[in-house]
């Protein structure tokens, strides 16, 4: 059995205090559960104090991207091994926004998917089709290209810890979210293309997430579909109310 994974994607909101407020709040409330896994993915500058926080709870903490060199000449730039230093579990790659304004391609995606394994971080891959995409009918041949290439050169072994989140772009921060079917059916067309790069054993241990305008009046039906296993959420991962509640719906 997957576990759940529910991972707030926090963007470019909050300020330091208001993310410790944050922290404050969940760390002693979420379900012991161990079938539901909670991850932050916040700011840089909030890193280490949220990693500090979240110590002793279930709560892990995640970046929302990084650079894929170990060090050097990338001025801005964030590395893995500082990520991992700091405790930081988890790493968004690829997420649309990245992809769209900051010129991420599948090919620096799977850069960076693979400096995130040498630094024993564990990535969250985003993939999903513009709304173009989706009415050409061309979902299924955009996620496979992603799928592939963005994991390609992994051994069995990392494709199988892999988190895949699944953000149709037309669905994220607009209030459409994809029906629970139409994201199953891509989210198992995920699985199949693992599948045929590994084995069905690997592919039944991988986390496929949805993500787009998740809120917790959706996250049930979400859940209850079986190629589901979490979700990626911006906008309702921002409150401590709303985020413990897409986290119970894991239980
Ligand atoms: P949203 O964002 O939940 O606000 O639509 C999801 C995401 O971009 O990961």
């Amino acid at each position: 059995m997957r576990s759940k994974v529910i991972a707030g994607n926090w963007k470019m909101n909050k300020v330091l205090s208001e993310a410790e407020q944050f922290a404050d709040s969940v760390t002693g409330k979420l379900p012991k559960d161990d079938n539901v896994e909670a991850i932050v993915c916040a700011p840089f500058p909030f890193l280490p104090s949220l990693v500090e926080k979240a110590k002793g709870s279930k709560l892990k903490i995640g970046a929302q991207n990084m650079h894929s060199e170990d060090n050097g000449a990338f001025t801005g730039e964030v590395s893995p091994a500082m990520l991992h230093e700091l405790g930081v579990t988890h790493v968004v790659i690829g997420h649309s926004e990245r992809r769209e304004q900051f010129a991420e391609t599948d090919d620096s995606v799977n850069k960076k998917v693979h400096a995130a394994f040498n630094h024993d971080l564990t990535p969250i891959v985003c993939v999903g089709e513009t709304l173009e995409q989706r009415e050409a009918n061309e979902t299924m041949s955009q996620i496979e290209t992603q799928v592939q290439k963005g994991l390609e050169g992994l051994t069995d072994e990392q494709i199988g810890s892999v988190i895949i989140a699944y953000e149709p772009i037309w669905a994220i921060g607009t209030g459409k979210s994809a029906s629970s079917a139409d994201a199953n059916q891509v989210c198992t067309y995920i699985r199949n293309i693992v599948k045929n790069m590994t084995s069905e054993n690997i592919a039944e241990q991988l986390v496929v997430q949805y993500g787009g305008s998740v809120k917790p009046a959706t996250i049930d039906e979400l859940l209850e579909q079986p190629d589901i296993d979490g979700a990626l959420v911006g906008g309702a991962s921002l409150e401590a109310e709303s985020f413990l509640q897409l986290v119970e719906a894991g239980t």
